[in-house]
Parts: C-alpha cells; sequence; structure tokens
C-alpha cells in the first residue's frame, strides 16, 4: 500500500474515465509546507494566515506580510494559491485583541473571520494591500473566511477597492483582477449560495464549521464529537446546493474542510459534482488513490440514494455500497 502511494506521487489524479481531478493542499503552520513538497500537488488551496498574528503582541507589519506571502508562493513555484485573509476568533483567539468577552457564551458566532476583519479595517487593509502586492508576479487568489451574507462580501470588496487605490497612490504594482472567493461554511451562506455565487470569482466549502453549524456541535468540545456528521442529510443537502451554485454561476467550486481530505468521503463528493478538493498534504495521496480507481458515471445514481435519504442512521449502509462497489 505504501509503495502504491508513493508511486501516485507523480500521477494526474485522474479518474478511471479520464476526469482530471484537482488535489490541493492546505496549509496552516510552515512545516506543512515542506510535506507538501514532497507529496506534490496542483496548488495550495488553502493557506491560514492566522500563525501569523497568533502568539505575538503585535500584528506584523505589511510589509512582514507580503515577505511571507512571496516566499509562500516562491515555494509553490508558479502553482495557484489561495490565501485566506484572517479567521482570528472562536477557536482561533489573538493576544490583546478585543474579540468579544474571554467568557463569552457563544464564542464561535461572535466576532471572528470576516466580521473581526471589517470591524479592524486598519487590520484588513494592511493585510489586503500585502495580498495584493504579492499577486503582482505568481498566480493567488484571495479568500474570504466565515461569510453569512451577500452584504460582508460587498463590504469586502469595497475594502479591496480602497487596498487598491493605496497602492495605485504609492505606484505599486499588483494584479488588478485578483480572483475573490468566498468560503461557504455558514449555513446561511450555504443556502444562499446562489446569491453569492453572482458576486464572487469562487467559493470554497468550509466543512469543519458548516457541519459544527449546521448541526449545533462544537467542533472542539469533546462531549459532543459524537454527534458531529460530516454526511448526515442536512450537511449533504447544503454541499450540493452550493456545487450546484457554482455551476450555475460558472465558477469553480472547492472544498477545504477536513471532510474533503478523507478517504471513505471521496466517491460521495464527486458524484455530488465536487471537482477541487484541497487538504493536509498527508491525506493528498490516499485521496487520490481512490479517485484513480473511480469511475465517475458509475456515482450518479448512488449519489442520488445519499440526497433523497433523510435519516442519519441509514448513510453508513449507503456509503459501504458505493465504496464498496467497482
Ligand atoms: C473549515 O471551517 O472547514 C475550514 C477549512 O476552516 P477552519 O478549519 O480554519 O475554520
Ligand atoms: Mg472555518
Amino acid at each position: 500500500h505504501v509503495r502504491e502511494l508513493k508511486s501516485l506521487r507523480g500521477q494526474a489524479a485522474e479518474t478511471l474515465d479520464g476526469a482530471r481531478i484537482q488535489l490541493m493542499a492546505n496549509i496552516e503552520l510552515p512545516e506543512d509546507l515542506k510535506l507538501f513538497r514532497k507529496t506534490g500537488g496542483d496548488g495550495i488551496g488553502l493557506y491560514r494566515t492566522e500563525f501569523l498574528y497568533m502568539n505575538r503582541p503585535d500584528f506584523p507589519s505589511e510589509d512582514e506580510q507580503y515577505e511571507r506571502y512571496q516566499e509562500l508562493l516562491a515555494t509553490a513555484d508558479g502553482l495557484p494559491v489561495t490565501i485566506r485573509t484572517l479567521d482570528l476568533g472562536a477557536d482561533k483567539r489573538a493576544l490583546g485583541r478585543d474579540h468579544g468577552p474571554e467568557d463569552a457564551h457563544n464564542p464561535a458566532l461572535g466576532l471572528r473571520g470576516i466580521r473581526f476583519s471589517l470591524s479592524e479595517p486598519n487590520v484588513f487593509l494592511k493585510q489586503l494591500r500585502a495580498l495584493l502586492r504579492a499577486s503582482a508576479d505568481a498566480p493567488l487568489r484571495i479568500m474570504l473566511p466565515l461569510v453569512a451574507t451577500t452584504q460582508e462580501v460587498l463590504q469586502a470588496q469595497q475594502m479591496i477597492e480602497v487596498a487598491k487605490q493605496s497602492l495605485d497612490a504609492r505606484g505599486q504594482d499588483y494584479d488588478p483582477a485578483v480572483p475573490i472567493g468566498a468560503m461557504i461554511e455558514v449555513p446561511s451562506a450555504a443556502l444562499t449560495a446562489h446569491q453569492i455565487a453572482r458576486q464572487v470569482d469562487f467559493l470554497s466549502i468550509g466543512t469543519n464549521d458548516l457541519i459544527q453549524y449546521t448541526l449545533a456541535i462544537d467542533r472542539v468540545d469533546d462531549h459532543v464529537n459524537y454527534l458531529y456528521d460530516p454526511v448526515h442529510p442536512s450537511v449533504l443537502k447544503l454541499i450540493s446546493n452550493i456545487l450546484q451554485a457554482g455551476r450555475r454561476a460558472g465558477i469553480p467550486v472547492s472544498m477545504c474542510g477536513e471532510m474533503a481530505g478523507d478517504p471513505q468521503y471521496t466517491r460521495l463528493l464527486l458524484g455530488l459534482g465536487l471537482r477541487e478538493f484541497s487538504m493536509h498534504p498527508s491525506t493528498l495521496l490516499e485521496v487520490k488513490r481512490v479517485i484513480t480507481r473511480t469511475n465517475l458515471r458509475e456515482l450518479r445514481g448512488k449519489t442520488r440514494a445519499f440526497l433523497r435519504n433523510a435519516d442519519p442512521a441509514r448513510t453508513p449502509d449507503l456509503l459501504r455500497r458505493l465504496n464498496t462497489r467497482h
């Protein structure tokens, strides 16, 4: 098995019937990049910027961020890179910043993700200017976390315009058409994905939060993690709706939550229409292995059964059938 995985390194992720699937890496810490270089992949689908801001008394300057983003793009060596703007708050708090009270009852419902960035315009603009400057000479996409409404996307886009104007005034280069995307990880955004899709250049499904908010299961609370179910019918309906929204709007949709890196869900996600997966590099070859043994045409009918099913107790059986036949 290990030898088989190794042999997949240089191979494209292609199904038996010839569909090319994009496999991207999630990078959270610098060591993840080393692993990405080993396993290979089509690019970086999620670069989490929080670690640049955490465990230090101050926030990084524009130049410090610019240098980090440039290093990252150099490592990716021309492959596409999606950098997510700051997703602080809830389980990712920064020192000395106001994310609401320390003992807030529901920090996951508080000032986090894009809400925090919009409430701290100077912090946000600094990051946007650094990202835009990095976009000047390498393929970079900017992704907004925890979007709940179309209004937040509009506000963030206005901030990006302001950042561009500052760079124009300084005479600094950037890619004027840098793609802007939204993470869909809040049920309100998943249910209005058709509207959001018309406003942005791409979507990415954040299943870690989407599952937490849909099922009302705290993702970091061990008491309820037995209820954390990525294939709950409600979650699958939302995922299917987001994928459909992307197809209708003609924009790409990726998935960057942990579900994308779990090989037991690969066929189901392919069947629902996902063609771009982003995951921790340690799971990339396992997922590629499943893809290379899958015939997309055989998935359609079986995937529909998941969407018709409303009983979570039936999904393990459906999943077994999907994963063992072929
Ligand atoms: C997610 O919510 O699925 C996601 C990828 O973001 P994070 O885990 O960083 O919240
Ligand atoms: Mg998230």
